[in-house]
């Protein structure tokens, strides 16, 4: 028998089996009227209500809606709402300028857009047929309990969101997820960290990064409580996981030091210790904070990788039986890998030692850019653009990206995106922007410029430059003025060179 993979599944289930269950508790600092603690039945009308309004706005199966939030309730149920329904969600990064916001909103056609109330000015102008504040007078408009919505079909291989992510290319790219790709990518994390309906979930990770992992789908699926926390700050996730027993979260190893400082200033007992999980990508950690994991916090450390294009999950690794007796130390050198595949996954890697990976969680294609999809998966594999090897014990190791990505605390800036911002302004000859390793951040980003002769301009002048048109975490830290850039004979700028005297001292590339 063959039934269609749908989003709608994991809400269906948590309404049968847990509807008088809390399923959410809503942040309560919101500029919006929070909507506190809501049980899976209550949440399943909310979200019956969102699609009858969108198919009272005409907006058809396969319409997009875009939705540009921190974390909160009305963010977690268009999950359900508006994917479940047949729509595609399209989930962009709160931290993105209003050009950039537009931008997404007009490459992805999107026909209504959801915004955030602290972000309302700043997106006042961005065009789209339909625009709402979430919460208010938004919700009037954003849901309909007066009548039943129209079901929808499921297609499994249907698009059910569309994740703008930063790559290589000037613009970032829209990742197609389907149906399929995001149920098999929420169920195998969900049975790799073993969620369970015992589990509490702390929303440390933004939502819209690659649909929050999967964990509103698999949280919800198997009966779990939501916490949503929308802004980070370490004290007040301890503060959470004791209010509310959290039990499970996922973070940005920039997410864990700003943990791992609070717990140093902590009075008393660490909330948690010895029931947290936290699982933790977007970077290599550092052994030391694998380690502090443990033994400051007494949380367990979980490492994943994979990428927006990949749903996210290809490998894990969760400290196994066989490393019980190790000493801490000796635990965390093991974990520092980035794992082994998970379940369905393979990974290899290429000639030129680029990881390469085949799986049901492969995205369908970059919306609306055949061409680049054609590059990213070639005879079946998708190019993760990230260099690494796998061991003799079959774990996977990310040493280096070959791809002209820089990763700081958790976001992914695309250098070219930061050089084209760059070459705009009127003094700057030649530009080349890098990652360079950052304490807090894990990398940050450098612009090594060479100006016009004569120009006058200072750092600070194209710092501001790019301030006022980039997200503040693509805008350069530092830049540099040189009176040349090392390059190729073809005149290709030679990255590696430019990048090596900042990463002296350092056994990867990446940080
Ligand atoms: P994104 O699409 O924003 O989720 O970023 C994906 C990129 O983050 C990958 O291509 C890697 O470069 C990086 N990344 C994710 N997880 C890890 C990890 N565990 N170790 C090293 N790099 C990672």
């Amino acid at each position: 028998m063959f039934v269609p993979l749908s989003a709608k599944d994991f809400i269906d289930r948590a309404v049968t089996v847990y509807g008088e269950r809390i399923g959410i508790v809503d942040e309560s600092q919101q500029p919006a009227e929070p909507l506190e603690s809501l049980s899976y039945a209550r949440i399943d009308e909310l979200a019956r209500a969102q699609a009858a309004a969108l198919d009272a706005l005409d907006v058809q199966p396969g319409d997009r809606v875009a939705i540009v939030s921190h974390n909160s309730a009305r963010l977690l149920i268009s999950f359900f709402g508006v994917c479940g329904y047949g729509r595609v969600l399209v989930p962009i990064n709160f931290r993105l300028s209003h050009d950039e916001v537009a931008y997404i909103v007009e490459k992805s056609g999107a026909s209504v857009l959801l915004v955030d109330p602290e972000l309302e000015d700043e997106l006042a102008t961005v065009p789209c047929r339909h625009k709402f504040t979430l919460g208010a007078s938004g919700d009037e408009q954003m849901y309909r309990f007066d009548v039943e919505p129209q079901p929808w079909e499921p297609d499994e291989d249907a698009t059910a969101t569309i994740n703008y992510t930063s790559g290589t290319t000037a613009h970032p790219k829209g990742v197609e997820i389907t149906h399929r790709n995001l149920w098999i990518n929420a169920t195998i994390l969900a049975l790799h960290t073993g969620v369970s309906d015992r589990d509490v979930y702390l929303h440390t990770l933004p939502m819209f990064h690659a649909n929050g992992w999967g964990m509103p789908f698999a949280m919800t699926g198997l009966g779990a409580r939501h916490i949503v926390l929308r802004k980070i700050d370490g004290n007040e996730i301890l503060r959470r996981v004791a209010e509310h027993g959290v039990t499970i979260m996922c973070a940005s190893p920039t997410v864990v030091n700003a943990t791992l400082a609070a717990a140093l200033e902590w009075d008393g007992d660490i909330p948690g210790r010895d029931r947290v999980r936290i699982i933790v990508a977007g970077a290599p950690p550092p052994t030391k904070t694998i380690a502090q994991v443990e033994t400051v916090l007494g949380w367990e450390f979980i490492q994943i990788y994979g990428l927006t294009e990949t749903s996210p999950l290809l490998s894990v690794n969760r400290s196994r039986s066989e490393w019980d007796e190790l000493e801490t130390e000796q635990r965390a050198a093991k974990l520092i890998r980035a794992g082994t595949p998970s379940l369905g996954t393979s990974l290899r890697i290429s000639e030129v030692g680029e990881v390469l990976a085949r799986s049901n969680v492969v995205m369908e294609g970059y919306w609306d850019q055949p061409k680049e999809t054609a590059e990213a998966i070639e005879d079946g594999w998708f190019h993760t653009g990230d260099g690494g090897t796998i061991d003799d014990e079959g774990y996977l190791t990310i040493t280096d990206r070959l791809k002209d990505v820089i990763i700081t605390g958790g976001e992914n800036v695309a250098s070219v995106e930061v050089e084209d911002m760059l070459f705009n302004h009127p003094d700057v000859a030649e530009v080349a922007v890098i990652g360079v390793p950052d304490e807090k951040w894990g990398e940050t980003v450098k612009a090594l410029v060479v100006l016009i002769p004569g120009a006058q301009v200072t750092q600070d002048d194209l710092i501001k430059y790019c301030r006022h048109h980039l997200a503040g975490y693509k805008t350069p830290t530092s830049i540099e003025f040189r009176s040349e850039l090392a390059r190729t004979a073809t005149g290709k700028l030679q990255k590696f060179k430019l990048r090596k005297p900042y990463w002296e001292g350092y056994d990867r590339r990446i940080n």
